[in-house]
């Protein structure tokens, strides 16, 4: 049986992933700690938290200390006798004997991974491609050669340091296992990207996307209902349409406007200089953005803030990571809308939500 050095068990996880890769277990691989950017006027996540690279030492070690974790955990499921399955009871006996990686939230993620079949992962924080390329291409090759299982790697990515990259730098982070950018985008309206201080222009969302697609890896992006308000709202779907319909991606995501408190968009929502959307005025945005697209992408609503209702009260879009398919079900999303709109009118403002 392998004897694990129990300082090997410690490494460093951060908060934030996409909710497809909560869904799918992703193991999760910190390789940059927070947003290097920092300034978007609607987004608290890292504020309060200093941008830093990580070195490509730190995370190997941080991957060898994951694959230490999942060795005990199968050599102690063979000595209980359950034959290499990860369970509980595995879980529990390894804690007894190690109490360190106990203390160590990451501790559970890799647990719930290895449980779910070891097949994703997800390099965190906010921009790991802001990292040398060299860099990250052998946190890469490090990451498939100590877990074979994986058939998708994934993180997220800003539009401008894709498009900072150049094509051949892509395809060497692409080649070496990288399969999956998720970008913010927000909206395709220049005034508005400017406003939230999105710190890309539309044709930088554009460039960078087409790049991404180029280099071959699938195409993930976040876009924000809501986000103009009522005095922006036309603008703001027809644009993010016209962005989304030149990048062609794979996957676009709803990830709807909530004021979230310190951030400088709440405080003017607070003010009363940003009127917000009602719920039925959001779907009608919604319906607006969706008519004008024409490409062949999976439409998500995937995050939990696409909280409306339809008729009967249930939940009006399904929050499946694989989403509706552009343009077959194009008029079946539409109709959804109609009967949205219909339920929604004389909702006066979107419930609080706890995200
Ligand atoms: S780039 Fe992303 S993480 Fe950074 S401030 Fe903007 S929305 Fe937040």
């Amino acid at each position: 049986m392998t004897t694990v050095p129990a300082r090997k068990y410690s490494f460093e996880t951060g908060v934030y992933r996409p909710p497809s890769e909560g869904g799918s277990d992703s193991l999760l691989i910190r390789v940059t700690r927070n947003c290097p950017w920092n300034r978007c006027t609607f987004c608290s996540m890292y504020k309060q938290e200093e941008y830093s690279l990580r070195s490509p030492q730190e995370v190997t070690s941080d991957i060898d200390s994951m694959a230490d974790i999942c060795t005990g955990l199968k050599d102690l499921s063979w000595k209980l006798n359950y034959r290499g399955e990860i369970n509980r009871e595995v879980a529990f006996a390894m804690i007894n004997k190690h109490p360190e990686p106990n203390a160590n939230p990451g501790f559970l993620m890799v647990f719930h991974w290895l449980l779910s079949g070891g097949k994703t992962a997800f390099l965190q924080d906010a921009d790991s491609l802001n990292m040398k390329t060299d860099q990250f291409v052998d946190i890469l090759t490090h990451l498939k050669k100590t877990f074979p299982s994986l058939n998708r790697v994934t993180s997220y990515a800003r539009s401008k340091t894709i498009a900072e990259k150049s094509a051949e730098e892509l395809k060497k982070i692409r080649m070496a296992g990288l399969d999956r950018l998720h970008v913010g985008l927000e909206t395709g309206d220049k005034v508005l990207l400017k406003k939230i201080k999105k710190g890309v222009t539309a044709p930088g969302h554009i460039k960078a996307g087409k790049k991404a697609m180029e280099a071959g890896f699938q195409l993930s992006e976040y876009w924000m209902p809501g986000l103009g308000g009522k005095a922006m709202w036309e603008n703001h779907a027809r644009n993010t349409a016209r962005v989304f319909n030149e990048i062609n991606p794979h996957y676009i995501r709803s990830r709807p406007f909530f004021p979230i408190p310190g951030t400088p968009l709440c405080q003017e929502h607070d003010s009363g200089q940003f009127q917000p959307l009602s719920p039925s005025e959001q779907l009608i945005e919604l319906k607006l953005m969706m008519e004008e697209l024409d490409f062949t992408a999976r439409v998500c609503f995937d995050h939990a803030a696409n909280y409306w209702r339809g008729k009967n009260g249930r939940l009006l879009f399904s929050q499946s990571y694989e989403g509706y398919q552009f343009p077959e079900q194009k008029p079946f999303v539409l109709s959804l809308l109609d009967e949205g709109i219909k339920a929604q009118r004389g909702v006066p403002r979107a419930p609080m939500l706890n995200l």
